[in-house]
Protein backbone atom coordinates (compact mmCIF):
# COMPACT_ATOMS: atom_id res chain seq x y z
CA UNK A 1 0.00 0.00 0.00
CA UNK A 2 2.74 2.66 -1.46
CA UNK A 3 0.46 5.39 -0.36
CA UNK A 4 1.22 4.80 3.65
CA UNK A 5 5.02 5.51 2.62
CA UNK A 6 6.22 9.37 2.38
CA UNK A 7 6.93 9.66 -1.26
CA UNK A 8 10.56 10.42 -0.29
CA UNK A 9 10.66 7.27 1.24
CA UNK A 10 9.24 4.93 -1.87
CA UNK A 11 12.73 3.90 -2.12
CA UNK A 12 12.52 1.53 0.80
CA UNK A 13 9.23 -0.31 -0.99
CA UNK A 14 11.46 -1.12 -4.01
CA UNK A 15 14.17 -3.00 -2.82
CA UNK A 16 17.44 -2.61 -4.33
CA UNK A 17 16.13 -1.30 -7.43
CA UNK A 18 17.73 2.13 -9.03
CA UNK A 19 16.31 5.19 -7.59
CA UNK A 20 15.01 6.87 -10.56
CA UNK A 21 12.58 3.66 -10.04
CA UNK A 22 11.32 5.11 -6.78
CA UNK A 23 10.68 8.94 -8.85
CA UNK A 24 8.47 6.60 -11.37
CA UNK A 25 6.62 5.36 -8.57
CA UNK A 26 6.27 8.51 -7.11
CA UNK A 27 4.91 9.93 -10.40
CA UNK A 28 2.39 7.29 -10.53
CA UNK A 29 1.62 8.17 -7.20
CA UNK A 30 1.08 11.25 -7.20
CA UNK A 31 1.35 13.51 -10.34
CA UNK A 32 -0.42 11.37 -12.66
CA UNK A 33 -2.05 8.25 -10.30
CA UNK A 34 -3.79 5.73 -11.74
CA UNK A 35 -6.77 3.39 -10.59
CA UNK A 36 -4.89 0.36 -11.31
CA UNK A 37 -1.19 -0.88 -10.51
CA UNK A 38 -0.81 -2.20 -14.16
CA UNK A 39 -1.46 1.30 -15.49
CA UNK A 40 2.25 2.05 -13.89
CA UNK A 41 3.13 0.83 -17.58
CA UNK A 42 7.29 1.67 -16.90
CA UNK A 43 7.39 -0.21 -13.80
CA UNK A 44 7.94 -4.12 -14.33
CA UNK A 45 5.57 -6.43 -13.65
CA UNK A 46 7.43 -8.13 -11.04
CA UNK A 47 7.75 -4.36 -9.23
CA UNK A 48 3.85 -3.92 -9.47
CA UNK A 49 2.98 -7.14 -7.74
CA UNK A 50 5.13 -6.19 -5.18
CA UNK A 51 3.19 -2.96 -4.36
CA UNK A 52 -0.20 -4.40 -4.35
CA UNK A 53 -2.79 -3.62 -3.57
CA UNK A 54 -2.11 0.20 -4.77
CA UNK A 55 -4.91 1.64 -2.29
CA UNK A 56 -5.01 1.56 1.56
CA UNK A 57 -8.51 0.71 1.23
CA UNK A 58 -11.31 -0.95 -1.10
CA UNK A 59 -14.22 0.78 -2.77
CA UNK A 60 -17.63 -0.38 -0.82
CA UNK A 61 -19.83 1.95 -2.54
CA UNK A 62 -19.83 4.45 -5.59
CA UNK A 63 -23.01 6.53 -5.86
CA UNK A 64 -23.95 9.31 -8.42
CA UNK A 65 -26.14 12.17 -8.81
CA UNK A 66 -26.62 15.90 -9.92
CA UNK A 67 -26.58 14.06 -13.03
CA UNK A 68 -22.56 12.72 -12.76
CA UNK A 69 -21.98 15.64 -11.31
CA UNK A 70 -21.72 14.45 -7.83
CA UNK A 71 -19.66 11.51 -7.01
CA UNK A 72 -19.53 9.74 -3.56
CA UNK A 73 -17.30 6.90 -2.84
CA UNK A 74 -17.36 4.97 0.35
CA UNK A 75 -14.11 3.75 1.18
CA UNK A 76 -13.02 0.72 3.67
CA UNK A 77 -9.97 0.51 5.06
CA UNK A 78 -8.73 -3.25 6.27
CA UNK A 79 -9.43 -2.80 9.64
CA UNK A 80 -12.65 -2.19 9.04
CA UNK A 81 -13.02 1.28 8.71
CA UNK A 82 -15.17 3.54 6.60
CA UNK A 83 -14.37 6.52 4.67
CA UNK A 84 -15.96 8.65 2.56
CA UNK A 85 -15.17 11.61 0.15
CA UNK A 86 -17.47 13.57 -2.18
CA UNK A 87 -16.53 14.76 -5.46
CA UNK A 88 -18.14 17.86 -7.11
CA UNK A 89 -18.07 19.35 -10.53
CA UNK A 90 -19.07 22.94 -11.33
CA UNK A 91 -18.85 24.72 -14.68
CA UNK A 92 -15.39 26.51 -13.55
CA UNK A 93 -13.87 23.35 -10.87
CA UNK A 94 -13.91 20.14 -9.41
CA UNK A 95 -14.04 20.02 -5.45
CA UNK A 96 -13.23 17.56 -3.68
CA UNK A 97 -14.18 16.90 -0.21
CA UNK A 98 -12.42 14.86 1.91
CA UNK A 99 -12.52 12.86 5.55
CA UNK A 100 -9.65 13.76 8.40
CA UNK A 101 -10.66 10.70 10.77
CA UNK A 102 -13.10 8.20 10.77
CA UNK A 103 -15.76 9.18 12.84
CA UNK A 104 -15.33 12.63 15.32
CA UNK A 105 -15.30 13.43 18.61
CA UNK A 106 -16.74 16.90 18.85
CA UNK A 107 -20.04 15.78 18.96
CA UNK A 108 -21.91 18.66 16.84
CA UNK A 109 -26.18 17.71 17.50
CA UNK A 110 -26.71 17.94 13.82
CA UNK A 111 -23.72 16.09 12.71
CA UNK A 112 -24.35 12.78 11.02
CA UNK A 113 -20.32 11.96 12.12
CA UNK A 114 -20.26 13.39 15.45
CA UNK A 115 -23.71 11.25 16.03
CA UNK A 116 -21.68 8.13 15.74
CA UNK A 117 -18.39 9.23 18.19
CA UNK A 118 -14.95 8.80 17.06
CA UNK A 119 -13.29 5.88 15.90
CA UNK A 120 -9.89 6.72 15.07
CA UNK A 121 -7.78 9.27 13.27
CA UNK A 122 -7.03 8.90 9.41
CA UNK A 123 -3.31 8.46 8.64
CA UNK A 124 -1.37 10.98 5.89
CA UNK A 125 -1.56 8.14 3.66
CA UNK A 126 -4.96 7.23 3.76
CA UNK A 127 -5.89 11.26 3.14
CA UNK A 128 -3.97 11.50 0.45
CA UNK A 129 -5.25 8.18 -0.78
CA UNK A 130 -8.81 9.92 -1.14
CA UNK A 131 -7.18 12.66 -3.23
CA UNK A 132 -5.03 10.66 -5.74
CA UNK A 133 -8.12 8.41 -5.86
CA UNK A 134 -10.53 11.09 -7.33
CA UNK A 135 -7.90 12.55 -9.58
CA UNK A 136 -7.45 9.30 -11.15
CA UNK A 137 -10.90 8.31 -11.54
CA UNK A 138 -11.57 11.77 -12.70
CA UNK A 139 -8.73 11.38 -15.74
CA UNK A 140 -10.60 8.42 -16.70
CA UNK A 141 -14.35 9.50 -16.10
CA UNK A 142 -14.70 13.13 -16.65
CA UNK A 143 -17.66 15.40 -15.35
CA UNK A 144 -19.95 16.43 -17.77
CA UNK A 145 -19.97 20.21 -18.16
CA UNK A 146 -16.91 20.36 -15.67
CA UNK A 147 -12.64 20.72 -15.83
CA UNK A 148 -11.15 17.13 -15.89
CA UNK A 149 -8.61 18.89 -13.59
CA UNK A 150 -9.17 18.40 -9.59
CA UNK A 151 -8.69 21.74 -8.58
CA UNK A 152 -10.12 22.56 -4.88
CA UNK A 153 -9.73 20.14 -1.67
CA UNK A 154 -11.74 20.99 1.22
CA UNK A 155 -11.36 18.76 4.70
CA UNK A 156 -15.27 19.12 4.89
CA UNK A 157 -15.67 15.11 5.16
CA UNK A 158 -15.61 12.81 8.58
CA UNK A 159 -13.66 14.33 11.42
CA UNK A 160 -12.14 17.59 12.68
CA UNK A 161 -9.03 18.28 10.62
CA UNK A 162 -7.33 20.38 13.40
CA UNK A 163 -7.57 17.56 16.12
CA UNK A 164 -5.50 15.27 13.80
CA UNK A 165 -3.09 17.59 13.29
CA UNK A 166 0.35 16.20 12.29
CA UNK A 167 -1.87 13.46 9.50
CA UNK A 168 -3.55 16.33 8.17
CA UNK A 169 -0.18 18.64 7.85
CA UNK A 170 1.51 15.46 5.81
CA UNK A 171 -1.48 15.23 3.39
CA UNK A 172 -1.10 18.72 2.67
CA UNK A 173 2.55 19.15 2.59
CA UNK A 174 2.31 15.97 0.17
CA UNK A 175 -0.84 17.80 -1.99
CA UNK A 176 1.34 21.15 -2.24
CA UNK A 177 4.66 19.83 -2.69
CA UNK A 178 4.72 16.10 -4.44
CA UNK A 179 1.21 16.89 -6.22
CA UNK A 180 1.54 20.52 -7.07
CA UNK A 181 -1.52 21.68 -5.93
CA UNK A 182 -2.21 25.13 -4.92
CA UNK A 183 -2.27 25.94 -1.05
CA UNK A 184 -5.04 28.40 -1.66
CA UNK A 185 -7.11 25.74 -3.90
CA UNK A 186 -7.14 23.90 0.14
CA UNK A 187 -9.50 24.55 2.62
CA UNK A 188 -9.40 23.44 6.04
CA UNK A 189 -12.57 23.41 8.01
CA UNK A 190 -12.57 23.19 11.74
CA UNK A 191 -14.85 23.63 14.26
CA UNK A 192 -13.01 25.90 15.99
CA UNK A 193 -10.06 23.70 17.50
CA UNK A 194 -8.37 26.53 18.55
CA UNK A 195 -4.70 24.74 19.41
CA UNK A 196 -4.96 23.90 15.62
CA UNK A 197 -6.04 26.81 14.00
CA UNK A 198 -2.95 28.70 15.74
CA UNK A 199 -0.61 25.73 14.61
CA UNK A 200 -2.00 25.94 10.43
CA UNK A 201 -1.19 29.81 10.86
CA UNK A 202 2.33 29.37 11.96
CA UNK A 203 2.82 26.86 8.69
CA UNK A 204 4.04 28.24 5.09
CA UNK A 205 1.50 27.49 3.12
CA UNK A 206 -1.29 29.93 2.80
CA UNK A 207 -4.42 27.66 2.47
CA UNK A 208 -7.69 28.98 3.26
CA UNK A 209 -9.36 28.26 6.63
CA UNK A 210 -12.85 27.78 6.99
CA UNK A 211 -14.62 28.47 10.33
CA UNK A 212 -17.58 26.42 11.00
CA UNK A 213 -19.50 29.21 13.02
CA UNK A 214 -23.42 28.20 12.96
CA UNK A 215 -24.42 30.82 15.95
CA UNK A 216 -23.23 34.14 16.52
CA UNK A 217 -23.41 34.11 20.63
CA UNK A 218 -21.99 31.69 22.97
CA UNK A 219 -25.35 30.21 24.45
CA UNK A 220 -26.58 28.95 21.50
CA UNK A 221 -23.28 27.88 19.68
CA UNK A 222 -22.75 25.65 22.89
CA UNK A 223 -25.78 24.00 22.25
CA UNK A 224 -24.89 22.82 18.80
CA UNK A 225 -20.93 22.82 19.03
CA UNK A 226 -20.18 21.03 22.37
CA UNK A 227 -16.17 22.67 21.89
CA UNK A 228 -17.22 25.87 22.35
CA UNK A 229 -17.19 25.47 26.04
CA UNK A 230 -13.27 25.41 25.73
CA UNK A 231 -13.13 27.44 23.16
CA UNK A 232 -15.64 30.56 22.86
CA UNK A 233 -16.45 32.59 20.11
CA UNK A 234 -14.47 35.77 20.66
CA UNK A 235 -10.98 33.46 21.20
CA UNK A 236 -12.18 32.07 17.91
CA UNK A 237 -12.70 35.27 16.26
CA UNK A 238 -8.69 36.43 17.49
CA UNK A 239 -7.71 32.95 16.56
CA UNK A 240 -9.17 33.55 12.90
CA UNK A 241 -8.23 36.93 12.58
CA UNK A 242 -4.61 36.45 13.51
CA UNK A 243 -4.58 33.56 11.14
CA UNK A 244 -5.71 36.09 8.43
CA UNK A 245 -2.83 38.72 9.24
CA UNK A 246 -0.26 36.16 8.78
CA UNK A 247 -1.35 34.49 6.34
CA UNK A 248 -3.10 37.53 4.16
CA UNK A 249 -5.89 34.92 3.28
CA UNK A 250 -9.30 35.50 3.83
CA UNK A 251 -11.40 33.09 6.31
CA UNK A 252 -14.79 31.58 5.07
CA UNK A 253 -17.11 31.29 8.04
CA UNK A 254 -19.41 28.33 7.34
CA UNK A 255 -23.39 28.61 8.41
CA UNK A 256 -25.50 25.53 8.63
CA UNK A 257 -28.86 27.25 8.57
CA UNK A 258 -31.21 25.09 11.02
CA UNK A 259 -34.96 26.42 10.63
CA UNK A 260 -35.96 28.21 14.49
CA UNK A 261 -32.15 27.74 15.63
CA UNK A 262 -29.73 29.86 13.55
CA UNK A 263 -32.09 31.53 10.98
CA UNK A 264 -33.11 34.39 13.20
CA UNK A 265 -32.87 37.75 12.21
CA UNK A 266 -30.97 38.29 15.32
CA UNK A 267 -28.40 35.66 14.38
CA UNK A 268 -28.13 37.32 10.82
CA UNK A 269 -27.11 40.56 12.38
CA UNK A 270 -24.83 39.13 14.66
CA UNK A 271 -23.41 37.01 12.14
CA UNK A 272 -22.52 39.86 9.36
CA UNK A 273 -20.90 42.07 12.63
CA UNK A 274 -18.39 39.51 12.83
CA UNK A 275 -18.08 38.58 9.10
CA UNK A 276 -17.52 42.22 8.64
CA UNK A 277 -14.94 42.37 11.75
CA UNK A 278 -12.85 39.67 10.31
CA UNK A 279 -13.43 40.90 6.47
CA UNK A 280 -14.32 36.94 6.27
CA UNK A 281 -16.44 35.41 3.54
CA UNK A 282 -19.77 33.26 5.01
CA UNK A 283 -20.81 30.21 3.24
CA UNK A 284 -24.73 29.72 4.16
CA UNK A 285 -25.63 26.00 3.64
CA UNK A 286 -29.08 24.55 4.50
CA UNK A 287 -29.05 21.78 6.43
CA UNK A 288 -28.70 18.21 5.44
CA UNK A 289 -31.27 16.45 7.62
CA UNK A 290 -29.94 13.45 9.67
CA UNK A 291 -31.30 10.75 11.66
CA UNK A 292 -30.61 11.27 15.03
CA UNK A 293 -31.17 14.95 15.27
CA UNK A 294 -34.61 16.85 15.11
CA UNK A 295 -33.56 19.60 13.85
CA UNK A 296 -34.85 20.50 10.04
CA UNK A 297 -33.62 23.23 7.10
CA UNK A 298 -35.84 25.83 6.76
CA UNK A 299 -37.92 26.83 4.10
CA UNK A 300 -36.60 28.25 0.45
CA UNK A 301 -38.13 31.78 1.38
CA UNK A 302 -36.33 31.61 5.02
CA UNK A 303 -33.16 30.56 3.50
CA UNK A 304 -33.49 33.36 0.83
CA UNK A 305 -34.61 35.74 3.45
CA UNK A 306 -31.81 35.04 5.79
CA UNK A 307 -28.79 35.40 3.39
CA UNK A 308 -30.60 38.67 2.15
CA UNK A 309 -30.32 40.14 6.19
CA UNK A 310 -27.14 39.25 6.30
CA UNK A 311 -26.14 40.86 2.79
CA UNK A 312 -28.03 43.97 4.01
CA UNK A 313 -25.74 44.48 7.08
CA UNK A 314 -22.76 44.39 4.69
CA UNK A 315 -21.13 40.80 4.19
CA UNK A 316 -20.27 38.63 1.57
CA UNK A 317 -22.40 35.92 1.39
CA UNK A 318 -22.76 33.11 -0.76
CA UNK A 319 -25.75 30.42 -1.03
CA UNK A 320 -24.13 26.72 -0.77
CA UNK A 321 -26.26 24.42 -2.76
CA UNK A 322 -26.28 20.70 -0.95
CA UNK A 323 -25.21 18.44 -3.25
CA UNK A 324 -26.20 14.90 -3.64
CA UNK A 325 -29.80 14.99 -2.07
CA UNK A 326 -30.31 12.07 -3.29
CA UNK A 327 -27.42 9.90 -1.86
CA UNK A 328 -27.05 10.93 1.86
CA UNK A 329 -23.93 13.40 0.83
CA UNK A 330 -24.11 15.06 3.89
CA UNK A 331 -21.08 14.98 6.32
CA UNK A 332 -20.79 11.20 7.48
CA UNK A 333 -24.62 10.51 6.00
CA UNK A 334 -23.40 7.82 3.64
CA UNK A 335 -21.79 5.63 6.70
CA UNK A 336 -24.40 6.39 8.94
CA UNK A 337 -26.80 4.52 6.68
CA UNK A 338 -24.60 1.95 6.11
CA UNK A 339 -23.44 0.92 9.90
CA UNK A 340 -25.56 -0.07 12.84
CA UNK A 341 -27.00 2.90 14.73
CA UNK A 342 -24.75 3.74 17.90
CA UNK A 343 -25.65 2.25 20.92
N1 LIG B 1 -15.16 19.09 11.48
C1 LIG B 1 -14.99 20.12 10.53
C2 LIG B 1 -15.00 19.64 9.10
C3 LIG B 1 -15.99 18.57 8.75
S1 LIG B 1 -17.69 19.07 8.82
C4 LIG B 1 -16.03 21.21 10.75
O1 LIG B 1 -16.96 21.00 11.52
O2 LIG B 1 -15.87 22.28 10.16
C5 LIG B 1 -17.79 20.09 7.38
C6 LIG B 1 -18.96 21.04 7.36
O3 LIG B 1 -20.20 20.32 7.25
C7 LIG B 1 -19.07 21.87 8.63
O4 LIG B 1 -19.24 23.24 8.32
C8 LIG B 1 -20.29 21.28 9.29
O5 LIG B 1 -20.90 22.17 10.15
C9 LIG B 1 -21.14 20.91 8.12
N2 LIG B 1 -22.21 19.96 8.43
C10 LIG B 1 -22.19 18.96 9.32
N3 LIG B 1 -23.36 18.30 9.35
C11 LIG B 1 -24.15 18.91 8.44
C12 LIG B 1 -25.49 18.70 8.01
N4 LIG B 1 -26.22 17.71 8.52
N5 LIG B 1 -26.00 19.53 7.06
C13 LIG B 1 -25.24 20.53 6.54
N6 LIG B 1 -23.97 20.77 6.91
C14 LIG B 1 -23.42 19.97 7.85
FE1 LIG C 1 -17.17 16.81 13.87
FE2 LIG C 1 -17.41 18.79 12.08
FE3 LIG C 1 -19.40 17.00 12.46
FE4 LIG C 1 -18.88 18.80 14.35
S1 LIG C 1 -19.61 19.22 12.28
S2 LIG C 1 -19.24 16.61 14.69
S3 LIG C 1 -16.65 18.94 14.21
S4 LIG C 1 -17.37 16.58 11.67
Amino acid sequence: MPYLTAPEDLATLLGGQPSYRADQLRHWLYQTPVLDLDEMTNLPASLRAGLAPLWPFTVEEQQEADGGRTIKWLFRAPDGAAIEAVLMGYPSRVTLCISSQVGCAMGCTFCATGQFGFERHLSAGEIIAQVAYAKAHLRDHPMPGSPQRLGNVVFMGMGEPLANYGPVREAIRRMVDVMDMSARSITVSTVGFLPGMLKLADEPWPVTLALSLHAADDDLRQRLVPLNRRYPIDDLIDAAAAFQRTKGRRVTIEWTLMQGVNDTPDQARALASIAAELRAHVNVIALNPTPLSAERPPTKQRVDEFVSRVVAAGANVTLRDTRGQGIDAACGQLRARKEAKPG
